[in-house]
Parts: structure tokens; sequence; C-alpha cells
């Protein structure tokens, strides 16, 4: 096992701060299998980790060729903005 593990992006394994996956692109390695793999399996990675992958989703704009799941994406999209206005409302 790599010793920092628990502080290197778990989809392209180099230090959060050097992390190659908010960039895409062909001078870039596809790694969407691996991400894939790694958004399925969250509870695996530290807490450290979850914060990263997180990060770097909110770079990228994830759409699905299946309507239905372009319907779900959009009813969370809906409720995470409801949810940021309700609080800045609470303030
Ligand atoms: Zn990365």
């Amino acid at each position: 096992m790599i010793d920092n593990w628990a502080d290197l992006c778990p989809i392209c394994e180099y230090p959060f701060e050097r992390c190659q996956c908010r960039f895409g692109g062909s001078a870039h390695p596809d790694r969407s299998d691996r991400a894939r793999v790694v958004f399925d399996h969250l509870y695996l990675l530290s807490a450290g980790q979850l914060d990263h992958v997180m990060h770097v989703q909110s770079f990228w704009q994830t759409s699905y060729a299946d309507e239905k799941r372009n319907k779900i994406l959009l009813y969370l999209i809906r409720q995470a903005k409801e949810l940021c206005e309700n609080e800045r409302n609470d303030l």
C-alpha cells in the first residue's frame, strides 16, 4: 500500500494540490474508468479524499445519455440550490 494514500487523489494518485483530474483533453490520460469506480465506492475513501473528489466533481459537467438520469440530476441541482438559498436566508 502507498504510505500517504489518504492524502492522494484516489483517481490520479497525485497529491491533492497537484491533482490532474480537473483538466480533461488529449494531453491527459483517460481516467474515466477509474473515476467511475471511485465514485461508486466513496465509502472506501479517507475524509480528505472524499472532500477532494467532491471538489473535482464540481468542475466536471457530467450529463447522461439516459433522460431519466438527467432528470434525477436536475432534481438534485434544484434541491442543492434551494438548500443554499434557505441557508442564506437563515443568516
Ligand atoms: Zn486527481
